[in-house]
């Protein structure tokens, strides 16, 4: 498989290689929480309205930003990467890292994200479950 990855910046890949790039962890459609004096953004359990818990999937990719104005619209820059977990293959690669193992781009298999458990599948919980109020409660800390 051409490693289209090694050979290009994150602003050179054609509209099919970036959307390749996503593990589909969904770990950012997780709602986040931003510390006002630090910056430093909190990752909760609470997944976004249109995010399947199970499958890790949106429910309404193509017209997500119509409807949740607040779905993260990735830019190239250090402050949207930040925002993104640590495992993150755009943030990975923004970083000069590798994509990791498990990465379906290396190791063909779009389900070992899942089952290396670095997706949010078994840790988000439906919006619709959570007093929004209390959101404060849910936040995890996944490994940013
Ligand atoms: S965190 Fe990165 S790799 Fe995971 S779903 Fe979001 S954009 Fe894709
Ligand atoms: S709108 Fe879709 S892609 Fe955006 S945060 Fe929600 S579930 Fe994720």
């Amino acid at each position: 498989m051409e490693q289209f990855w090694k050979d290009k910046s994150l602003k050179q890949l054609t509209f099919d290689q970036w959307e390749s790039l996503c593990d589909g962890c969904a770990l950012c459609c997780l709602h986040k929480l931003e510390d006002e004096d630090t910056g430093e953004i909190y990752y909760t359990q609470v997944g976004c309205q249109l995010l399947d818990i199970d499958t890790c999937a949106c429910k309404n990719y193509s017209n997500r930003t119509a409807q949740i104005p607040s779905c993260l619209q990735l830019t190239i820059d250090k402050t949207m990467m930040n925002m993104l977990p640590k495992t993150c293959a755009y943030r990975l690669l923004f970083e000069g890292k590798e994509l990791p193992d498990w990465h379906h781009l290396v190791c063909g298999d779009k389900n070992r994200v899942h089952e290396e458990k670095i997706s949010c599948r078994g840790k988000a919980i439906d919006e619709d479950m959570v007093d929004m109020d209390e959101i404060e409660d849910y936040v995890i800390y996944l490994l940013n």
